[in-house]
């Protein structure tokens, strides 16, 4: 740690402004104690640095803080302020910020250093957007941003002394940026300055050009401003109007230029350049409509030139009303009339809670409800109003103001904005959705990144494509944007239109049996269930089935209830059941000259869905009233309900080794780790064993292991075993267990 000597307000190289020196006499509280503090760590870290300027560097952090200072900051943002460069410009680590200052200013000063890395070169009109929204969003602390934006007013100040390459870069990222972000914030002092230094930078000759026309008429305009707040006065004193102050306004000069450009008028064509501002005392908004009568009495108003910012504020909480009246030799003079609390947010914006709040609070101050435009803000405000007071007020400014979104760049520097929580294939498929399609790999900041990790603010993604790659089906696990999720399924449907309908035809055959299955899919309530699934024929309802964008039951349940309106007498779903059955049993007897299971022949029997043995497991028999023997694990738990006579004893033959062993149904569940591809390792170990996989589901849920459910045939508990050990053996798999 660097020893620094006990505060002294004189310095060898330096002149402190009197309000610092005053800081140094005052009976020193802790927040004092804190400014003085970080103003002797400050000076004795930038010793020996200049500025471009000549002076010493520790005059730009003195009038960044005298700035904060101003607009009512707290002591933690004037610390801030003199703080604002030492993580930057000297070799002071963040860490030490917040032994010697606390975590507050610590955090306020790492949010402007990071911040200050941020090189804004905006392209278009909403790429400048999503740069502030995103500055914004990064800040987290809207007084970081008030800090940024003083830093700025006073590098903008002290522009002459850069190269002129670098004074336009600069000022056209503050006209881009930074003026729209105090406009937004409501800050109207900070916002006009940084307007007229950028355009002084930008548009040089056009400023020299207003400037010099506004200062040549201003002996007429304010002879003319004075006539007129003569007669004001007197008139509004008449009516006991308590008015602090009315005086001729400057107008900026940027705001000149702009309604020039905008409506094509010579400079001498804009009339309201003459402009007043009546400011009343009271804080009391029918004062104001009360005083504008009596302008309105005296002189003549222009037509279409009223706004009523009071009953209407700006989005950024301004208030006042606007008029425009004809004054002497038919010249026009706009007004304003705000009460002195209006005032104050219109200089300050949202500083001037920091700047009042121990002077009695402000009052409710309605918000535009159709203004669509910042409705952040709006909320912001509306929060304001419900909080009880000022310091509740700044710390709900704390929380981050852009919880829905994420901001990300492309590797050219454009930003995008993404829903939080999306991931590199979100990210491709915003791009275009052939990226997406082609994605083979994502690098995040240069490093080489896993597919489904969330991105955070400020992240430059960078996509891999390849002429070769495909999405993945395992890429629903995880994204998060509608888009990638339906251009994933769109191009799954499109490129496995055949893998569907058969994988949708497996699905409906297992439960429908196989026996007339091709007939079934023929026929007329097929067709009328596809139909009425929205689908064009039945191959595109399987295909459906197969990508899952429609479920087994939904198929099953249109199924029946068109069989039963198209053919009353048609067989029962147990009839249907009992044929399901039987198709088991032929199948099972079909080849061999043996039945599979010995004690049955000759009986209609079913493997019991229970518990559904293999052989290899002890089983018996039950006899059922109409579906023949159903046939059991010797260990279901179906049979403590059935009574003794019903159970006849059956055992399995052994199959003969020349045909090929007939297959079983069994559902296994396995638990693995939410990985990508790890669906596709289990098949491909199942696919090695010639297992046919009749159905697959997999859930997922954030932090937890994923869950695979399989239906797979095997032909006895020995093979059942060993794939049961293989899936073991693959990495990432927890647990696997038989689904009885
Ligand atoms: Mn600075």
């Amino acid at each position: 740690m660097i020893a620094i000597p006990v505060p002294t307000e004189t310095k060898p190289d330096f002149e402190l402004p009197d309000w610092l020196k005053q800081c140094f006499n005052t009976s020193q509280t802790k927040e004092v104690r804190l400014i003085c503090n970080a103003f002797e760590f400050a000076y004795q870290l930038h010793t020996g640095q200049y500025r471009k300027s000549g002076e010493p560097y520790i005059a730009h952090p003195v009038v960044v803080a005298g700035l904060l200072r101003d607009l009512g900051g707290d002591s933690a943002m004037i610390a801030a302020g003199f703080l604002h460069d030492v993580v930057e410009d000297t070799d002071v680590c963040i860490e030490e910020i917040e032994e010697r200052f606390g975590e507050e200013v610590r955090q306020l000063v790492e949010g402007v250093t990071k911040l200050s890395k941020f090189n804004f070169s905006s392209k278009t009109e909403r790429q400048a957007e999503n740069f502030r929204r995103m500055f914004m969003a990064m800040a987290q602390d809207i007084r970081v941003i008030v800090v940024k934006l003083a830093d700025r007013l006073h590098n903008m100040r002290t522009l002459e002394y850069l190269k002129p390459e670098k004074q336009c870069s600069i000022a056209l990222e503050t006209r881009e940026i930074f003026a729209p972000l105090a406009n937004r914030l409501g800050i109207g002092r900070f916002k006009w300055e940084l307007e007229d230094l950028a355009f002084k930078y930008l548009e040089p000759e056009a400023y020299q050009e207003i400037k010099n026309l506004v200062s040549e008429r201003r002996a007429d305009r304010e002879e003319r401003i004075e006539k007129v707040i003569t007669i004001l006065s007197s008139r509004l004193a008449e009516l006991e109007l308590n008015v602090l102050e009315m005086k001729g306004r400057p107008k900026h000069l940027y705001g000149i230029y702009q309604k020039m450009q905008r409506q094509q008028k010579e400079f001498n064509q804009i009339y309201d350049i003459a402009a007043l501002r009546i400011i009343l005392d009271k804080n009391d908004q029918y004062q104001c409509y009360r005083a504008l009568a009596v302008v309105h009495d005296t002189f003549r108003p222009i037509p279409g030139r009223f706004k009523d910012y009071i009953a209407l504020p700006k989005p950024n909480r301004y208030q006042s009303l606007h008029t425009t009246v004809m004054s002497f030799n038919g010249r026009p003079l706009e007004m304003q009339i705000r009460t002195i609390e209006m005032h104050h947010v219109a200089e300050y914006g949202i500083a001037a809670h920091w700047k009042y709040k121990e002077s009695g609070g402000m009052s409710n101050t309605k918000v535009s409800s159709d203004d669509e435009k910042f409705i952040w803000l709006r909320q912001l405000l509306e929060w304001q109003n419900d909080l009880k007071d000022g310091q509740e007020f700044i710390e709900s400014l704390k929380e981050n103001l852009f919880e829905d979104d994420v901001y990300v760049f492309t590797p050219s520097g454009d930003v995008v904005a993404l829903k939080r929580g999306a991931t590199p294939v979100d990210f491709a498929y915003h791009i275009h959705s052939e990226v997406g399609n082609h994605m083979k790999g994502a690098r995040v900041n240069e490093q080489w990144s896993v597919l489904d990790r969330p991105l955070v603010n400020g992240d430059i993604v960078e996509i891999i494509t390849s002429k070769n790659s495909h999405p993945s089906l395992d890429w629903l696990n995880f994204v998060v944007t509608p888009t990638a999720r339906n251009r994933i399924r769109q191009w799954y449907k499109r490129s496995h239109r055949e893998e569907n309908v058969s994988r949708g035809r497996a699905l409906l055959e297992k439960e429908v049996g196989k026996n007339g299955f091709d007939a079934l899919l023929k026929s007329s309530p097929m067709q009328t269930v596809a139909q009425k699934c929205n689908y064009q024929n039945v191959e595109d309802l399987l295909a459906a089935l197969g990508y899952g964008e429609i479920t087994l039951n939904q198929v099953l349940n249109r199924l029946r209830d068109t069989v039963k309106a198209e053919q009353p007498m048609a067989e029962t779903s147990l009839e249907a059941e009992v044929r399901e059955q039987n198709s088991i049993r032929n199948q099972n007897t079909a080849k061999g000259n043996k039945a599979p299971i010995a004690g049955v022949e000759g009986i209609v029997h079913y493997i019991a869905g229970c518990c559904k043995p293999l052989p290899g497991e002890p089983i018996i028999g039950v006899v059922t009233n109409l579906r023949g023997i159903s046939i059991h694990h010797q260990g279901c738990s179906n049979l403590d309900e059935v009574e003794g006579d019903r159970l006849i004893p059956v055992s399995w033959n052994s199959h003969n080794i020349n045909e090929r062993p007939p297959t079983y149904p069994v559902d296994i569940k396995i638990e693995t780790i939410d990985r990508v591809g790890i669906l596709k390792d289990i098949l491909a170990r199942l696919s090695d064993q010639h297992i046919n996989v009749s159905n697959a589901g997999v859930k997922t849920a954030y932090g937890k292991p994923a869950l695979i459910s399989l239906s797979i045939d095997v032909c006895d508990l020995q093979q059942l075993d060993y794939i049961v050990d293989r899936i073991k053996n693959i990495t990432d798999v927890l647990n696997i267990r038989r689904v009885k």
